[in-house]
Protein backbone atom coordinates (compact mmCIF):
# COMPACT_ATOMS: atom_id res chain seq x y z
CA UNK A 1 0.00 0.00 0.00
CA UNK A 2 1.41 3.56 -1.08
CA UNK A 3 2.67 5.48 1.80
CA UNK A 4 2.95 9.24 2.12
CA UNK A 5 6.02 10.92 3.87
CA UNK A 6 4.55 12.54 7.35
CA UNK A 7 4.15 16.47 6.57
CA UNK A 8 7.18 17.67 8.83
CA UNK A 9 6.84 21.59 8.72
CA UNK A 10 4.76 23.76 6.72
CA UNK A 11 6.46 25.30 3.90
CA UNK A 12 8.17 29.23 3.94
CA UNK A 13 6.38 31.52 1.70
CA UNK A 14 9.28 31.75 -0.41
CA UNK A 15 8.96 28.44 -1.27
CA UNK A 16 5.81 28.46 -2.50
CA UNK A 17 6.26 31.22 -4.52
CA UNK A 18 8.85 29.24 -6.28
CA UNK A 19 6.38 26.25 -6.28
CA UNK A 20 3.45 28.49 -8.48
CA UNK A 21 6.38 30.19 -10.48
CA UNK A 22 7.49 26.61 -11.52
CA UNK A 23 3.72 25.31 -12.08
CA UNK A 24 3.43 28.44 -14.32
CA UNK A 25 6.01 27.22 -16.30
CA UNK A 26 4.87 24.14 -16.70
CA UNK A 27 1.39 25.00 -17.58
CA UNK A 28 2.78 27.21 -20.64
CA UNK A 29 4.99 24.62 -21.68
CA UNK A 30 1.98 22.30 -22.23
CA UNK A 31 -0.13 25.18 -24.08
CA UNK A 32 2.84 25.84 -26.76
CA UNK A 33 3.24 21.73 -27.26
CA UNK A 34 -0.57 21.36 -27.65
CA UNK A 35 -0.84 24.28 -30.21
CA UNK A 36 1.69 22.95 -32.13
CA UNK A 37 0.37 19.70 -32.01
CA UNK A 38 -2.98 21.11 -33.31
CA UNK A 39 -0.82 22.69 -36.55
CA UNK A 40 0.64 19.02 -36.84
CA UNK A 41 -2.50 17.50 -36.68
CA UNK A 42 -4.56 20.09 -39.08
CA UNK A 43 -1.65 18.92 -42.04
CA UNK A 44 -1.93 14.99 -41.12
CA UNK A 45 -3.83 13.61 -44.68
CA UNK A 46 -1.84 14.73 -47.16
CA UNK A 47 1.04 13.89 -45.05
CA UNK A 48 -0.12 10.01 -44.07
CA UNK A 49 -1.12 9.40 -48.11
CA UNK A 50 2.12 10.46 -49.09
CA UNK A 51 3.54 7.96 -46.64
CA UNK A 52 0.85 5.10 -47.86
CA UNK A 53 2.13 6.13 -51.29
CA UNK A 54 5.26 5.68 -50.71
CA UNK A 55 4.43 2.42 -48.55
CA UNK A 56 2.88 1.13 -51.69
CA UNK A 57 5.73 2.15 -53.93
CA UNK A 58 8.10 0.09 -52.16
CA UNK A 59 5.60 -2.81 -51.99
CA UNK A 60 5.59 -2.80 -55.51
CA UNK A 61 9.22 -2.50 -56.57
CA UNK A 62 9.53 -5.59 -54.37
CA UNK A 63 6.53 -7.42 -55.27
CA UNK A 64 8.06 -6.40 -58.94
CA UNK A 65 11.55 -8.20 -57.97
CA UNK A 66 10.01 -10.86 -57.04
CA UNK A 67 7.91 -11.38 -60.14
CA UNK A 68 11.03 -10.55 -62.39
CA UNK A 69 12.56 -13.45 -59.94
CA UNK A 70 10.04 -15.61 -60.32
CA UNK A 71 9.65 -15.51 -64.34
CA UNK A 72 13.78 -16.34 -64.45
CA UNK A 73 13.34 -18.82 -62.43
CA UNK A 74 10.43 -20.66 -64.29
CA UNK A 75 12.32 -19.67 -67.39
CA UNK A 76 15.19 -21.17 -66.62
CA UNK A 77 14.03 -24.35 -64.77
CA UNK A 78 11.36 -24.90 -67.73
CA UNK A 79 12.02 -28.27 -68.97
CA UNK A 80 9.82 -26.71 -72.19
CA UNK A 81 12.21 -24.70 -74.55
CA UNK A 82 11.22 -20.61 -73.94
CA UNK A 83 12.53 -18.70 -76.97
CA UNK A 84 11.98 -15.06 -78.49
CA UNK A 85 12.38 -15.34 -82.48
CA UNK A 86 13.21 -11.58 -84.07
CA UNK A 87 12.53 -10.88 -87.49
CA UNK A 88 15.51 -8.55 -89.14
CA UNK A 89 13.85 -6.86 -90.69
CA UNK A 90 10.45 -6.89 -89.71
CA UNK A 91 8.09 -8.82 -92.31
CA UNK A 92 5.02 -6.64 -93.53
CA UNK A 93 1.98 -8.65 -92.71
CA UNK A 94 0.22 -8.02 -96.12
CA UNK A 95 3.07 -9.42 -98.31
CA UNK A 96 1.93 -12.97 -99.83
CA UNK A 97 2.47 -15.69 -97.55
CA UNK A 98 5.84 -17.30 -99.27
CA UNK A 99 7.23 -14.20 -99.29
CA UNK A 100 6.65 -13.96 -95.84
CA UNK A 101 7.97 -17.50 -95.01
CA UNK A 102 10.91 -16.11 -97.20
CA UNK A 103 11.59 -13.85 -95.13
CA UNK A 104 11.37 -15.27 -91.61
CA UNK A 105 14.01 -17.56 -92.50
CA UNK A 106 16.10 -14.74 -94.51
CA UNK A 107 16.58 -12.40 -91.34
CA UNK A 108 14.84 -14.62 -88.42
CA UNK A 109 17.37 -15.67 -85.63
CA UNK A 110 16.61 -16.63 -81.99
CA UNK A 111 16.90 -13.63 -79.55
CA UNK A 112 16.61 -15.07 -75.97
CA UNK A 113 16.05 -18.66 -74.98
CA UNK A 114 16.48 -20.76 -72.06
CA UNK A 115 18.72 -23.35 -71.49
CA UNK A 116 16.77 -26.24 -71.82
CA UNK A 117 16.00 -24.75 -75.79
CA UNK A 118 19.78 -24.59 -76.27
CA UNK A 119 19.90 -28.30 -74.65
CA UNK A 120 17.11 -29.65 -77.17
CA UNK A 121 19.85 -28.65 -79.89
CA UNK A 122 22.55 -29.98 -78.45
CA UNK A 123 24.25 -26.86 -76.68
CA UNK A 124 25.13 -26.75 -73.46
CA UNK A 125 23.78 -23.57 -72.04
CA UNK A 126 21.13 -20.72 -73.69
CA UNK A 127 24.31 -18.42 -74.78
CA UNK A 128 25.66 -20.82 -77.05
CA UNK A 129 21.84 -20.76 -79.02
CA UNK A 130 21.41 -16.95 -78.59
CA UNK A 131 21.84 -15.50 -82.27
CA UNK A 132 21.01 -18.53 -84.59
CA UNK A 133 19.52 -18.11 -87.50
CA UNK A 134 16.16 -19.51 -88.04
CA UNK A 135 17.57 -21.41 -91.32
CA UNK A 136 20.17 -22.96 -89.80
CA UNK A 137 17.49 -24.89 -87.31
CA UNK A 138 14.47 -25.09 -89.13
CA UNK A 139 14.86 -27.46 -92.35
CA UNK A 140 13.99 -25.05 -95.20
CA UNK A 141 14.20 -27.75 -97.70
CA UNK A 142 11.22 -30.24 -95.65
CA UNK A 143 7.74 -28.65 -96.54
CA UNK A 144 6.39 -29.99 -93.30
CA UNK A 145 8.12 -26.67 -92.12
CA UNK A 146 6.96 -24.16 -94.91
CA UNK A 147 3.40 -25.61 -93.79
CA UNK A 148 4.13 -24.93 -90.32
CA UNK A 149 4.73 -21.14 -90.63
CA UNK A 150 2.18 -20.88 -93.58
CA UNK A 151 -0.64 -21.93 -90.77
CA UNK A 152 1.29 -19.54 -88.25
CA UNK A 153 0.46 -16.97 -90.87
CA UNK A 154 -3.01 -17.62 -91.51
CA UNK A 155 -4.39 -18.35 -87.62
CA UNK A 156 -3.19 -14.58 -87.23
CA UNK A 157 0.20 -15.19 -85.78
CA UNK A 158 -0.69 -17.60 -83.39
CA UNK A 159 0.02 -21.15 -83.56
CA UNK A 160 -0.32 -24.05 -81.03
CA UNK A 161 1.01 -27.50 -81.10
CA UNK A 162 2.56 -27.50 -84.23
CA UNK A 163 5.72 -29.43 -85.34
CA UNK A 164 8.54 -28.32 -86.92
CA UNK A 165 11.36 -30.59 -88.69
CA UNK A 166 14.51 -29.05 -87.53
CA UNK A 167 18.44 -29.97 -86.79
CA UNK A 168 20.53 -30.16 -84.10
CA UNK A 169 24.05 -28.80 -84.04
CA UNK A 170 25.84 -32.00 -84.85
CA UNK A 171 23.29 -32.66 -87.72
CA UNK A 172 20.89 -34.76 -86.45
CA UNK A 173 17.02 -34.88 -87.56
CA UNK A 174 15.15 -33.42 -84.45
CA UNK A 175 11.03 -33.27 -84.09
CA UNK A 176 9.70 -30.46 -81.62
CA UNK A 177 6.61 -29.06 -80.72
CA UNK A 178 5.29 -25.70 -80.41
CA UNK A 179 3.53 -23.22 -79.62
CA UNK A 180 4.25 -20.04 -81.44
CA UNK A 181 2.94 -16.19 -80.59
CA UNK A 182 3.42 -13.67 -82.69
CA UNK A 183 4.24 -9.42 -81.97
CA UNK A 184 2.72 -7.79 -84.56
CA UNK A 185 3.57 -3.87 -84.38
CA UNK A 186 2.62 -1.28 -87.17
CA UNK A 187 1.37 -4.16 -89.54
CA UNK A 188 4.89 -5.90 -89.10
CA UNK A 189 5.69 -9.10 -87.51
CA UNK A 190 8.76 -8.15 -85.45
CA UNK A 191 9.22 -11.63 -84.07
CA UNK A 192 7.63 -14.25 -81.84
CA UNK A 193 7.50 -16.01 -78.83
CA UNK A 194 7.37 -19.48 -78.05
CA UNK A 195 7.61 -22.68 -76.21
CA UNK A 196 8.97 -25.85 -77.64
CA UNK A 197 8.61 -29.62 -76.63
CA UNK A 198 11.17 -32.43 -78.12
CA UNK A 199 8.77 -34.64 -79.34
CA UNK A 200 11.72 -36.65 -81.54
CA UNK A 201 11.84 -40.04 -79.39
CA UNK A 202 8.17 -39.93 -79.50
CA UNK A 203 7.73 -39.85 -83.52
CA UNK A 204 10.34 -42.29 -83.49
CA UNK A 205 9.03 -44.90 -81.76
CA UNK A 206 5.69 -44.30 -83.63
CA UNK A 207 7.37 -44.51 -86.96
CA UNK A 208 8.94 -47.38 -85.68
CA UNK A 209 5.79 -49.33 -84.73
CA UNK A 210 4.40 -48.16 -88.01
CA UNK A 211 7.32 -49.64 -89.59
CA UNK A 212 7.10 -52.77 -87.08
CA UNK A 213 3.02 -53.36 -88.59
CA UNK A 214 3.69 -52.59 -92.09
CA UNK A 215 6.55 -55.26 -92.18
CA UNK A 216 4.46 -57.81 -90.65
CA UNK A 217 1.52 -57.05 -92.83
CA UNK A 218 4.49 -57.33 -95.95
CA UNK A 219 5.60 -60.33 -94.13
CA UNK A 220 1.86 -62.42 -93.61
CA UNK A 221 0.88 -60.79 -97.30
CA UNK A 222 4.23 -62.25 -98.61
CA UNK A 223 3.31 -65.78 -96.70
CA UNK A 224 -0.22 -65.54 -97.98
CA UNK A 225 1.51 -65.25 -101.54
CA UNK A 226 4.02 -68.13 -100.71
CA UNK A 227 1.07 -70.34 -100.09
CA UNK A 228 -1.12 -69.88 -103.00
CA UNK A 229 0.53 -72.02 -105.32
CA UNK A 230 2.85 -74.61 -105.69
CA UNK A 231 4.17 -73.47 -108.73
CA UNK A 232 7.13 -71.84 -106.92
CA UNK A 233 8.35 -70.02 -109.92
CA UNK A 234 5.16 -67.98 -110.23
CA UNK A 235 5.39 -67.49 -106.70
CA UNK A 236 8.48 -66.09 -106.30
CA UNK A 237 7.34 -63.86 -109.06
CA UNK A 238 4.41 -62.52 -107.05
CA UNK A 239 6.92 -62.23 -104.10
CA UNK A 240 9.10 -59.76 -105.78
CA UNK A 241 5.98 -57.49 -107.06
CA UNK A 242 5.11 -57.42 -103.60
CA UNK A 243 8.47 -56.11 -102.53
CA UNK A 244 8.34 -53.48 -104.89
CA UNK A 245 7.82 -50.64 -104.72
CA UNK A 246 7.39 -50.91 -100.71
CA UNK A 247 10.72 -52.22 -100.04
CA UNK A 248 12.98 -52.11 -103.19
CA UNK A 249 13.00 -49.75 -106.66
CA UNK A 250 14.04 -53.14 -108.00
CA UNK A 251 13.89 -56.68 -107.52
CA UNK A 252 15.47 -60.12 -109.12
CA UNK A 253 15.01 -63.28 -108.55
CA UNK A 254 17.24 -65.87 -109.61
CA UNK A 255 16.82 -69.31 -109.11
CA UNK A 256 19.55 -72.08 -109.12
CA UNK A 257 19.66 -75.22 -111.79
CA UNK A 258 20.22 -78.83 -111.31
CA UNK A 259 23.56 -78.14 -113.10
CA UNK A 260 24.49 -75.13 -110.60
CA UNK A 261 24.08 -72.53 -113.01
CA UNK A 262 21.47 -69.80 -112.26
CA UNK A 263 18.50 -68.82 -113.93
CA UNK A 264 16.76 -65.40 -113.64
CA UNK A 265 13.12 -65.93 -113.40
CA UNK A 266 11.84 -61.97 -112.72
CA UNK A 267 13.33 -59.31 -112.89
CA UNK A 268 10.38 -56.18 -111.88
CA UNK A 269 11.13 -53.15 -111.86
CA UNK A 270 9.23 -50.07 -109.37
CA UNK A 271 9.45 -46.98 -112.44
CA UNK A 272 7.87 -47.72 -115.71
CA UNK A 273 10.67 -46.36 -117.77
CA UNK A 274 12.95 -48.67 -116.24
CA UNK A 275 10.54 -51.75 -117.92
CA UNK A 276 12.87 -51.94 -121.03
CA UNK A 277 15.73 -52.43 -118.86
CA UNK A 278 14.31 -54.79 -116.45
CA UNK A 279 13.79 -56.69 -119.33
CA UNK A 280 16.87 -56.61 -120.46
CA UNK A 281 18.21 -57.69 -117.28
CA UNK A 282 16.09 -60.15 -116.88
CA UNK A 283 17.07 -62.12 -120.28
CA UNK A 284 20.93 -60.98 -119.84
CA UNK A 285 21.08 -62.27 -115.95
CA UNK A 286 23.01 -58.83 -114.77
CA UNK A 287 23.09 -56.41 -112.37
CA UNK A 288 21.86 -52.76 -112.93
CA UNK A 289 24.27 -50.51 -112.82
CA UNK A 290 24.75 -47.38 -110.78
CA UNK A 291 22.64 -48.52 -107.79
CA UNK A 292 23.11 -47.46 -104.98
CA UNK A 293 22.12 -49.81 -102.38
CA UNK A 294 21.77 -53.50 -102.90
CA UNK A 295 20.37 -56.62 -100.48
CA UNK A 296 21.00 -59.82 -102.45
CA UNK A 297 19.49 -62.47 -99.97
CA UNK A 298 20.50 -66.15 -100.54
CA UNK A 299 17.37 -68.39 -100.70
CA UNK A 300 18.64 -71.44 -98.64
CA UNK A 301 16.95 -73.83 -97.01
CA UNK A 302 18.65 -77.17 -94.91
CA UNK A 303 21.84 -75.82 -95.75
CA UNK A 304 20.99 -76.17 -99.50
CA UNK A 305 21.25 -72.82 -101.76
CA UNK A 306 17.99 -72.74 -104.25
CA UNK A 307 18.77 -69.37 -105.67
CA UNK A 308 19.35 -65.40 -104.91
CA UNK A 309 16.47 -62.40 -104.70
CA UNK A 310 18.35 -59.04 -105.24
CA UNK A 311 17.10 -55.90 -103.97
CA UNK A 312 18.14 -52.56 -105.26
CA UNK A 313 17.27 -48.72 -104.75
CA UNK A 314 17.45 -47.09 -108.20
CA UNK A 315 15.83 -43.95 -108.08
CA UNK A 316 14.48 -43.36 -104.67
CA UNK A 317 17.66 -42.63 -102.82
CA UNK A 318 16.44 -45.11 -100.02
CA UNK A 319 18.99 -46.48 -98.04
CA UNK A 320 18.31 -50.17 -95.80
CA UNK A 321 17.76 -49.81 -92.14
CA UNK A 322 18.88 -52.46 -89.94
CA UNK A 323 15.02 -53.83 -89.48
CA UNK A 324 14.20 -53.79 -93.52
CA UNK A 325 17.33 -55.93 -93.98
CA UNK A 326 16.11 -58.62 -91.60
CA UNK A 327 12.79 -58.20 -92.76
CA UNK A 328 14.38 -59.34 -96.40
CA UNK A 329 16.54 -62.25 -95.04
CA UNK A 330 12.80 -63.15 -93.44
CA UNK A 331 11.38 -63.15 -96.79
CA UNK A 332 14.15 -65.35 -98.28
CA UNK A 333 13.84 -67.47 -95.72
CA UNK A 334 9.82 -67.94 -96.13
CA UNK A 335 10.51 -68.10 -100.01
CA UNK A 336 12.94 -71.04 -99.43
CA UNK A 337 10.90 -73.19 -97.43
CA UNK A 338 8.03 -72.42 -100.26
CA UNK A 339 10.44 -73.18 -103.20
CA UNK A 340 11.50 -76.12 -100.97
CA UNK A 341 7.96 -77.29 -100.28
CA UNK A 342 6.42 -76.79 -103.89
CA UNK A 343 10.00 -78.75 -105.24
CA UNK A 344 9.38 -81.76 -102.62
CA UNK A 345 5.91 -81.48 -103.55
CA UNK A 346 6.52 -81.58 -107.87
CA UNK A 347 8.69 -84.64 -106.49
CA UNK A 348 6.00 -86.73 -104.23
CA UNK A 349 3.51 -85.97 -107.42
CA UNK A 350 6.04 -87.25 -109.60
CA UNK A 351 6.41 -90.30 -107.51
CA UNK A 352 3.01 -90.80 -106.84
CA UNK A 353 2.90 -90.75 -111.17
CA UNK A 354 5.47 -92.99 -111.80
CA UNK A 355 3.99 -95.68 -109.31
CA UNK A 356 0.44 -95.28 -110.68
CA UNK A 357 1.45 -95.67 -113.49
CA UNK A 358 3.82 -98.79 -112.84
CA UNK A 359 0.85 -100.33 -111.31
CA UNK A 360 -0.74 -99.75 -114.13
CA UNK A 361 1.38 -101.54 -116.66
CA UNK A 362 2.11 -104.00 -113.55
CA UNK A 363 -1.24 -105.06 -112.63
CA UNK A 364 -1.98 -105.68 -117.01
CA UNK A 365 1.08 -107.69 -117.34
CA UNK A 366 0.39 -109.82 -114.03
CA UNK A 367 -2.74 -110.38 -115.01
CA UNK A 368 -2.41 -111.37 -118.91
CA UNK A 369 -1.04 -115.12 -117.86
CA UNK A 370 -3.82 -115.88 -115.65
CA UNK A 371 -6.48 -116.34 -118.33
CA UNK A 372 -5.05 -118.64 -119.54
CA UNK A 373 -3.25 -120.27 -116.20
CA UNK A 374 -7.12 -120.62 -115.12
CA UNK A 375 -8.42 -122.27 -118.49
CA UNK A 376 -5.37 -124.59 -118.19
CA UNK A 377 -6.76 -125.19 -114.79
CA UNK A 378 -10.15 -126.06 -116.26
CA UNK A 379 -8.99 -128.17 -118.94
CA UNK A 380 -6.97 -130.09 -116.59
CA UNK A 381 -10.33 -130.49 -114.23
CA UNK A 382 -11.94 -131.87 -117.78
CA UNK A 383 -9.00 -134.43 -118.27
CA UNK A 384 -9.46 -135.87 -114.93
CA UNK A 385 -13.14 -136.32 -114.68
CA UNK A 386 -11.90 -138.20 -118.24
CA UNK A 387 -10.37 -140.71 -116.03
CA UNK A 388 -11.90 -141.43 -113.10
CA UNK A 389 -10.40 -145.09 -112.58
CA UNK A 390 -7.17 -142.92 -112.30
CA UNK A 391 -5.55 -143.34 -109.05
CA UNK A 392 -4.31 -139.99 -108.97
CA UNK A 393 -7.69 -138.33 -109.27
CA UNK A 394 -7.94 -137.82 -105.88
CA UNK A 395 -4.57 -135.72 -105.14
CA UNK A 396 -5.12 -133.70 -108.71
CA UNK A 397 -8.47 -132.52 -107.83
CA UNK A 398 -7.59 -131.94 -104.90
CA UNK A 399 -4.34 -130.03 -106.15
CA UNK A 400 -6.35 -128.24 -108.58
CA UNK A 401 -8.81 -126.56 -106.15
CA UNK A 402 -6.09 -125.02 -104.31
CA UNK A 403 -4.61 -123.95 -107.79
CA UNK A 404 -7.80 -122.45 -108.77
CA UNK A 405 -8.52 -120.81 -105.72
CA UNK A 406 -4.97 -119.47 -105.45
CA UNK A 407 -5.38 -118.38 -109.17
CA UNK A 408 -8.77 -116.52 -108.08
CA UNK A 409 -7.31 -114.57 -105.71
CA UNK A 410 -4.67 -113.68 -107.21
CA UNK A 411 -6.56 -112.17 -109.75
CA UNK A 412 -8.87 -109.96 -107.53
CA UNK A 413 -5.44 -108.54 -106.04
CA UNK A 414 -4.81 -107.73 -110.34
CA UNK A 415 -8.28 -106.58 -110.49
CA UNK A 416 -7.89 -104.62 -107.49
CA UNK A 417 -4.55 -102.86 -108.58
CA UNK A 418 -6.17 -102.08 -112.29
CA UNK A 419 -8.70 -100.21 -110.30
CA UNK A 420 -6.79 -98.58 -108.07
CA UNK A 421 -4.85 -96.98 -111.37
CA UNK A 422 -8.17 -96.37 -112.88
CA UNK A 423 -9.77 -94.71 -109.92
CA UNK A 424 -6.17 -92.27 -109.84
CA UNK A 425 -5.98 -91.98 -113.30
CA UNK A 426 -9.96 -90.54 -114.19
CA UNK A 427 -10.59 -93.51 -115.77
CA UNK A 428 -13.08 -94.98 -113.45
CA UNK A 429 -17.00 -95.60 -115.07
CA UNK A 430 -19.93 -96.67 -113.77
CA UNK A 431 -22.59 -98.57 -115.79
CA UNK A 432 -25.96 -98.19 -114.23
CA UNK A 433 -28.53 -100.52 -114.86
CA UNK A 434 -31.59 -102.10 -113.05
CA UNK A 435 -30.11 -104.81 -110.29
CA UNK A 436 -32.31 -106.42 -107.72
CA UNK A 437 -29.57 -105.96 -104.26
CA UNK A 438 -31.65 -108.76 -102.47
CA UNK A 439 -30.57 -111.21 -105.02
CA UNK A 440 -27.19 -109.82 -105.43
CA UNK A 441 -26.23 -110.69 -101.88
CA UNK A 442 -27.67 -113.76 -101.45
CA UNK A 443 -24.98 -114.78 -104.43
CA UNK A 444 -22.40 -113.26 -102.94
CA UNK A 445 -22.67 -114.64 -99.67
CA UNK A 446 -23.77 -117.84 -101.66
CA UNK A 447 -20.24 -118.12 -102.95
CA UNK A 448 -18.57 -117.28 -100.23
CA UNK A 449 -20.09 -119.99 -98.00
CA UNK A 450 -17.11 -122.37 -98.47
CA UNK A 451 -14.76 -119.94 -97.92
CA UNK A 452 -16.41 -118.69 -94.36
CA UNK A 453 -16.74 -122.78 -93.86
CA UNK A 454 -13.39 -123.01 -94.28
CA UNK A 455 -12.62 -120.07 -91.50
CA UNK A 456 -15.13 -121.25 -89.33
CA UNK A 457 -17.96 -118.82 -89.68
CA UNK A 458 -21.52 -119.10 -90.60
CA UNK A 459 -23.02 -116.50 -92.92
CA UNK A 460 -26.34 -115.13 -91.13
CA UNK A 461 -28.74 -113.40 -94.52
CA UNK A 462 -31.14 -111.35 -92.61
CA UNK A 463 -33.46 -109.36 -94.75
CA UNK A 464 -32.34 -110.08 -98.68
CA UNK A 465 -35.38 -112.02 -98.92
CA UNK A 466 -36.94 -108.74 -99.81
CA UNK A 467 -37.10 -107.41 -103.14
CA UNK A 468 -35.26 -104.19 -102.89
CA UNK A 469 -34.50 -102.86 -106.75
CA UNK A 470 -32.70 -99.88 -107.85
CA UNK A 471 -30.43 -98.34 -110.53
CA UNK A 472 -26.83 -99.50 -109.85
CA UNK A 473 -23.66 -100.34 -111.42
CA UNK A 474 -24.30 -104.55 -110.87
CA UNK A 475 -20.53 -105.64 -111.53
CA UNK A 476 -19.73 -102.95 -109.26
CA UNK A 477 -21.85 -103.20 -106.41
CA UNK A 478 -21.12 -106.85 -106.42
CA UNK A 479 -17.69 -106.21 -105.97
CA UNK A 480 -19.08 -103.95 -102.49
CA UNK A 481 -20.88 -106.82 -101.65
CA UNK A 482 -17.75 -109.13 -101.76
CA UNK A 483 -15.05 -106.74 -100.64
CA UNK A 484 -17.18 -106.44 -97.30
CA UNK A 485 -18.02 -110.56 -96.83
CA UNK A 486 -14.44 -111.00 -97.60
CA UNK A 487 -13.08 -108.90 -94.78
CA UNK A 488 -15.30 -110.34 -92.59
CA UNK A 489 -14.11 -113.78 -93.05
CA UNK A 490 -11.01 -112.44 -92.99
CA UNK A 491 -11.22 -110.20 -89.61
CA UNK A 492 -14.30 -112.37 -88.45
CA UNK A 493 -11.81 -114.55 -86.14
CA UNK A 494 -14.19 -117.87 -87.42
CA UNK A 495 -17.26 -115.93 -85.45
CA UNK A 496 -20.75 -115.51 -87.03
CA UNK A 497 -21.05 -113.24 -89.93
CA UNK A 498 -24.14 -111.12 -90.87
CA UNK A 499 -25.29 -109.64 -94.06
CA UNK A 500 -28.41 -107.86 -93.66
CA UNK A 501 -30.73 -105.57 -96.14
CA UNK A 502 -33.33 -102.91 -95.04
CA UNK A 503 -34.58 -100.16 -97.53
CA UNK A 504 -37.36 -97.81 -97.79
CA UNK A 505 -38.69 -95.92 -101.14
CA UNK A 506 -35.49 -94.10 -101.90
CA UNK A 507 -32.85 -95.76 -99.91
CA UNK A 508 -31.14 -99.09 -99.47
CA UNK A 509 -29.01 -99.84 -96.77
CA UNK A 510 -27.00 -102.95 -96.49
CA UNK A 511 -25.03 -103.78 -93.68
CA UNK A 512 -22.16 -106.46 -92.91
CA UNK A 513 -21.16 -107.18 -89.11
CA UNK A 514 -18.64 -109.48 -87.71
CA UNK A 515 -17.82 -110.23 -84.38
CA UNK A 516 -14.01 -110.75 -85.21
CA UNK A 517 -10.73 -108.62 -84.06
CA UNK A 518 -12.50 -105.11 -84.78
CA UNK A 519 -10.06 -101.58 -85.59
CA UNK A 520 -8.92 -99.07 -83.01
CA UNK A 521 -10.62 -96.12 -82.87
CA UNK A 522 -7.25 -94.34 -84.48
CA UNK A 523 -7.63 -96.17 -87.67
CA UNK A 524 -11.03 -96.11 -88.34
CA UNK A 525 -11.15 -92.65 -90.68
CA UNK A 526 -7.60 -93.96 -92.28
CA UNK A 527 -8.97 -97.51 -93.85
CA UNK A 528 -10.94 -96.24 -96.81
CA UNK A 529 -7.55 -94.71 -98.03
CA UNK A 530 -5.46 -96.23 -100.38
CA UNK A 531 -3.27 -98.66 -99.21
CA UNK A 532 -4.19 -98.38 -95.63
CA UNK A 533 -4.22 -100.85 -93.41
CA UNK A 534 -4.72 -101.21 -89.61
CA UNK A 535 -3.45 -104.70 -88.99
CA UNK A 536 0.06 -106.22 -89.42
CA UNK A 537 1.58 -107.60 -92.57
CA UNK A 538 2.47 -110.70 -90.66
CA UNK A 539 -0.78 -111.86 -89.74
CA UNK A 540 -3.09 -110.72 -92.43
CA UNK A 541 -2.31 -110.55 -96.28
CA UNK A 542 -3.71 -108.15 -97.89
CA UNK A 543 -2.61 -104.27 -100.39
CA UNK A 544 -5.11 -102.20 -98.36
CA UNK A 545 -6.95 -101.60 -101.85
CA UNK A 546 -10.60 -103.19 -101.08
CA UNK A 547 -11.79 -100.51 -98.73
CA UNK A 548 -10.53 -97.41 -100.86
CA UNK A 549 -12.20 -98.97 -103.81
CA UNK A 550 -15.28 -100.08 -102.19
CA UNK A 551 -15.68 -96.49 -101.15
CA UNK A 552 -15.14 -95.18 -104.50
CA UNK A 553 -17.72 -97.26 -105.84
CA UNK A 554 -20.24 -96.27 -102.94
CA UNK A 555 -19.51 -92.83 -103.71
CA UNK A 556 -19.60 -92.81 -107.30
CA UNK A 557 -23.50 -94.03 -107.37
CA UNK A 558 -24.45 -91.38 -104.70
CA UNK A 559 -24.30 -92.95 -101.56
CA UNK A 560 -21.86 -93.48 -98.84
CA UNK A 561 -20.15 -96.21 -96.02
CA UNK A 562 -19.59 -95.74 -92.20
CA UNK A 563 -17.86 -98.16 -90.38
CA UNK A 564 -18.20 -98.89 -86.78
CA UNK A 565 -16.38 -100.76 -84.46
CA UNK A 566 -15.32 -101.94 -80.77
CA UNK A 567 -11.67 -103.53 -80.91
CA UNK A 568 -11.47 -107.29 -79.49
CA UNK A 569 -15.71 -107.41 -80.71
CA UNK A 570 -16.29 -106.84 -84.32
CA UNK A 571 -16.93 -104.33 -87.00
CA UNK A 572 -19.90 -103.17 -88.78
CA UNK A 573 -19.84 -101.54 -92.24
CA UNK A 574 -23.12 -99.71 -93.24
CA UNK A 575 -23.62 -98.90 -97.20
CA UNK A 576 -26.97 -96.64 -97.73
CA UNK A 577 -27.32 -96.17 -101.38
CA UNK A 578 -29.90 -94.38 -103.18
CA UNK A 579 -32.19 -95.78 -105.63
CA UNK A 580 -31.53 -94.48 -108.08
CA UNK A 581 -28.73 -91.81 -109.16
CA UNK A 582 -30.96 -89.10 -109.15
CA UNK A 583 -31.99 -89.27 -105.56
CA UNK A 584 -28.10 -89.10 -105.24
CA UNK A 585 -27.57 -87.25 -101.85
CA UNK A 586 -25.45 -87.59 -98.71
CA UNK A 587 -27.32 -89.30 -95.94
CA UNK A 588 -26.48 -91.24 -92.56
CA UNK A 589 -27.82 -94.72 -92.57
CA UNK A 590 -31.14 -94.76 -91.03
CA UNK A 591 -33.73 -96.91 -92.56
P1 LIG B 1 -6.90 -105.30 -96.87
O1 LIG B 1 -7.96 -106.12 -96.25
O2 LIG B 1 -6.37 -105.81 -98.14
O3 LIG B 1 -5.82 -104.93 -95.91
P2 LIG B 1 -8.98 -103.28 -97.08
O4 LIG B 1 -8.93 -101.96 -97.77
O5 LIG B 1 -10.06 -104.20 -97.44
O6 LIG B 1 -7.54 -103.88 -97.28
O7 LIG B 1 -9.05 -102.99 -95.53
C1 LIG B 1 -8.20 -102.04 -94.98
C2 LIG B 1 -7.92 -102.36 -93.52
O8 LIG B 1 -9.14 -102.23 -92.78
C3 LIG B 1 -7.52 -103.77 -93.29
O9 LIG B 1 -6.11 -103.92 -93.47
C4 LIG B 1 -7.95 -104.01 -91.86
O10 LIG B 1 -6.98 -103.50 -90.99
C5 LIG B 1 -9.19 -103.18 -91.74
N1 LIG B 1 -10.44 -103.92 -91.88
C6 LIG B 1 -11.23 -104.01 -92.99
N2 LIG B 1 -12.32 -104.74 -92.72
C7 LIG B 1 -12.23 -105.14 -91.43
C8 LIG B 1 -13.07 -105.94 -90.57
N3 LIG B 1 -14.20 -106.47 -90.97
N4 LIG B 1 -12.63 -106.13 -89.29
C9 LIG B 1 -11.48 -105.58 -88.85
N5 LIG B 1 -10.65 -104.83 -89.64
C10 LIG B 1 -11.03 -104.62 -90.90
Amino acid sequence: MPTRDPPDAAPTRAELTELLERERQARREAEAERARLYEVLMQAPAFISLVHARQQAEALASELKNSEERYRAFVSKSTEGIFRFVAAPPVPTTLPEDEQIALMFQGGYIAECNDAMARMYGFGSAEELKGARLDALLVREDPRNTEYLRAFIQSGYRIDGAESQEVAQDGTPRVFLNNLMGIVQGGHLQGAWGTQRDVTEQRHAEEELKRAESHSRFLSEASAVLASSLDYEATLRNVARLAVPTLADWCLVDLMQDDGSFKRVEAVCAASEDAELAQQVQRAGVIPKNSPQLISVPLVVRGRALGVLSFFTFHSGRRYTAAERTLLEELARRAALSVENARLYREAQEAVRLRDEFLSIASHELKTPLTPLSLKLQMLVREVQRQPDSPFRRAVEGYIAVASRQVKKLSELMSDLLDVARIAGGRFRLEFEEVELGALAREVVARYEPEAARAGSALVLEGTAKHVAGQWDRLRLEQVITNLVDNAIKYGAGKPIHVSLEADAGRACLRVRDEGIGIGPESLSRIFERFERAVSDRHYGGLGLGLHITRTIVEAMGGSIQVESTPGQGATFTVVLPRTPAAARPTSPSV
